[in-house]
C-alpha cells in the first residue's frame, strides 16, 4: 500500500491559490513519482473562501495570531480555528504518514510567514501558518517538509525513509 501523504493542495497544481494562479511544485512528481497517495488539503478553500480571493495575513500576537483579510480587515480567526479543529479530528482517523506544506502561507507555512505586529507595521518573517502550527502540535511524531525543503537532498531522503517505514 502506498503511504498517504498530506500536501498543501496548491503544490499539486490545483486551482486554490488566493491569486488565482496555478503553481504546481514539479519536484513533488520528480521525487515521489507514483509512489505515494496524496491527500490534498487547502485550508482557505475548505474554509469556504473563493479563488481568487483577497490575501489574508497574520496579526498582533505571534503566539495566538489573528487571521484577517488584508484590505477589508475581516477577522477569520475563529472560523479558521473551528475548521482546523474539525480537520484535525478527521486526520487523526487516517493512516497519514507525513505532510508537505507550502512555504510562507498564513495557513500552511511552517516558518518565515509574514507577521504584522499591527496594521501598517512592516511585516516580519517570523510567523507560522495556523493550520501548519496545529498540525505539527497534534502530530509531533509525523515527518513533514515545507516546499523549500525539497531543495535539500538530506531532508528529502530522511522524509522518504520515514514515510516508507
Ligand atoms: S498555501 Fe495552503 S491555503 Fe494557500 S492555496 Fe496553498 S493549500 Fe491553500
Amino acid at each position: 500500500m502506498k503511504p498517504l501523504i498530506g500536501v498543501s493542495s496548491c503544490l499539486l497544481g490545483n486551482l486554490v491559490r488566493y491569486d488565482g494562479r496555478l503553481k504546481a511544485e514539479p519536484r513533488l512528481r520528480e521525487i515521489f513519482c507514483d509512489n505515494v497517495e496524496w491527500l490534498p488539503i487547502c485550508p482557505e478553500v475548505e474554509l469556504g473562501l473563493s479563488t481568487p480571493r483577497e490575501k489574508i495575513i497574520l496579526l498582533y500576537d505571534l503566539d495566538h495570531p489573528s487571521l484577517q483579510t488584508l484590505e477589508t480587515q475581516i477577522d477569520l480567526t475563529q472560523q479558521m480555528q473551528s475548521w482546523i479543529d474539525t480537520k484535525i479530528r478527521q486526520l487523526q482517523k487516517l493512516p497519514l504518514k507525513g505532510f508537505i506544506f507550502k512555504s510562507k502561507s498564513p495557513s500552511c507555512g511552517i516558518q518565515n510567514v509574514e507577521f504584522f505586529s499591527s496594521r501598517g507595521a512592516e511585516p516580519q518573517r517570523i510567523g507560522t501558518g495556523l493550520f501548519a502550527k496545529a498540525f505539527i502540535e497534534t502530530f509531533p511524531h509525523l515527518p513533514y517538509l515545507q516546499e523549500s525543503d525539497l531543495d535539500d537532498p538530506a531532508l528529502v531522503k530522511s522524509f522518504l525513509a520515514q514515510v516508507q517505514s
